[in-house]
Order: C-alpha cells, then sequence, then structure tokens
C-alpha cells in the first residue's frame, strides 16, 4: 500500500532524511518513534506530498508521489491525515466539518455526506456533538472529530503524526480507542506516536528513527524485547 524507498531530503545543506525505506502493507499498522528532530514528521508528510523530497521515490497504492503527472490533490483525498493539533475549521459546527470535503472534493450531495459524516460521528462517540463548534469541545473530542472528518473521505489509509501528545493526559486514551479500533478494523495505518501502549496492542511492526535514519525495524515484540541497535535501548529506556 506504501513503500517508500531510499528517500532522501535535504533542507539546504541539513539531510533531514538519509536513505530512508520501509513499507506498510494493506491492513499493516506500523508506528514510528525516534528522539525529537529525528526526521518522523518529515517522512510521514512525504506519503501524501506535503513535504517534497530530492532521493528516492515512493508509492501509494502504486502511484508514484514524486511523477509530475501524478494527481497529488486526487490522491491525498484519500490519504486520511491527522496531526498534533487538531486542525478542525473553528468557524464550522461539527456536522460542517464532517462533510465540507466530502461536497467539495468527493463532489457527495448535503444529504449523503451528513449521513456519512453522522455515522462517523456516532463510531467516535460524538453524535450528541454534532452542531456545536470545534472550540466547545474537549482536546480530546476535537481530535476525534478530526479522526471522523478523515474517515469520510473513504481513506485508503491513515496516516497519523502524533495525535495525542497535545492532548492532556486522561484524554490520551478516548483517542487512542478510537485508533486502536481502526486497527481492528483493518485500516492501513501509519503511526508516528511514543504511546507505546498503543504499538504493544496494534502494531505489526515499528520503525525507530534517529537523526533522518531509519535505524531499526522490528515487528513489536522484537523490538520492545531485544531492540538491536544502541540508539533505540537507549529511547526505550527513557520513554518505557
Ligand atoms: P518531533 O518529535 O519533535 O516532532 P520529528 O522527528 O518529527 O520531531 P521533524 O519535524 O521531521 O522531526 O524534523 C526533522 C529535522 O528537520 C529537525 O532537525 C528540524 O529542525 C528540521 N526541519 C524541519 N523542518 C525544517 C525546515 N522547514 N527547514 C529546515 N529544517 C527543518
Ligand atoms: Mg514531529
Amino acid at each position: 500500500m506504501i513503500r517508500i524507498e531510499n528517500v532522501s531530503k535535504w533542507y539546504g545543506d541539513f539531510q533531514v532524511l538519509k536513505n530512508c525505506s520501509t513499507s506498510v502493507k494493506k491492513g499493516e499498522v506500523v508506528v514510528i518513534c525516534g528522539p525529537s528532530g529525528s526526521g518522523k514528521s518529515t517522512l510521514i508528510k512525504t506519503v501524501n506530498g506535503l513535504e517534497d523530497y530530492q532521493e528516492g521515490t515512493i508509492y501509494v497504492n502504486n502511484i508514484n508521489i514524486g511523477d509530475p503527472h501524478t494527481n497529488l490533490p486526487k490522491l491525498r483525498a484519500h490519504v486520511g491525515m491527522v496531526f498534533q493539533h487538531f486542525e478542525l475549521f473553528p468557524h464550522l459546527t461539527i456536522r460542517n466539518n464532517l462533510t465540507l470535503a466530502q461536497m467539495k472534493v468527493l463532489k457527495r450531495s448535503r444529504d449523503q455526506a451528513n449521513k456519512r459524516g453522522m455515522e462517523l460521528l456516532d463510531r467516535v462517540g460524538l453524535i450528541k456533538q454534532a452542531d456545536k463548534f470545534p472550540p466547545q469541545l474537549s482536546g480530546g473530542q476535537q481530535q476525534r472529530v478530526a479522526i471522523a472528518r478523515a474517515l469520510a473521505m473513504d481513506p485508503i489509509c491513515m496516516l497519523f503524526d502524533e495525535p495525542t501528545s497535545a492532548l492532556d493526559p486522561e484524554m490520551i486514551n478516548e483517542v487512542l480507542d478510537v485508533m486502536i479500533n481502526l486497527a481492528k478494523d483493518g485500516m492501513t495505518m501509519m503511526v508516528v506516536t511514543h504511546e507505546m501502549g498503543f504499538a504493544r496492542k496494534v502494531a505489526d511492526r515499528v520503525v525507530f528513527m534517529d537523526a533522518g535514519e531509519i535505524v531499526e525495524e522490528a515487528p513489536k515484540e522484537e523490538f520492545f524485547s531485544t531492540p538491536r541497535s544502541e540508539r533505540a535501548q537507549r529511547f526505550l529506556a527513557k520513554i518505557l
């Protein structure tokens, strides 16, 4: 589903991604972790074309992201992305946040979009909040709406960049539970997170990055029990 092959990226003469390769098969959940500044956000954003890169190739569903003929906006419409900050439209109700892109991008009617939006809002446990505005919701609730909004576009895969790291501790689990259910339903997911409980529950593999490199990639059991590199060992000692 997602194939990242030998991707390198520079900001001026600072190399932020160093020959990175990894892949996510259909239905797999891959967790990316690593120290701050290691390039996790940059890597995940290359997958839907939010960051460009100078070397290597990325395929999503066999479409080459870097090919100038690729219709990036179209592809991006089917790659769901959830960021650290919820990025809902604050002046639109939850309902309208959920329907806008469905109508604009997928050309669904208001009724169709509303039906799909409300199904998903129900699935994240927030159906009663449909006619509120984002600032009237807690951070955890807003992030669940953001996930529902991404799902409303019928994504072929979902990218998450530290979706819980801006939340108060008591709200983290409600968002992780939504993500865990999504994983169990078979969604293909690439997730930057330091929530190792989440990784232990649903990840197929863990990718560890440091200083722009993919230092290690292993099935989760192996990564947690016997990390091979000293850098991963040091990282795990700090966060576990
Ligand atoms: P964090 O855990 O803090 O989110 P990260 O692993 O997501 O970190 P990135 O945000 O991908 O790291 O950044 C990787 C490196 O690239 C950092 O050293 C950062 O300072 C640098 N960087 C990011 N964006 C730019 C930019 N626009 N120009 C120059 N350097 C940048
Ligand atoms: Mg980041």
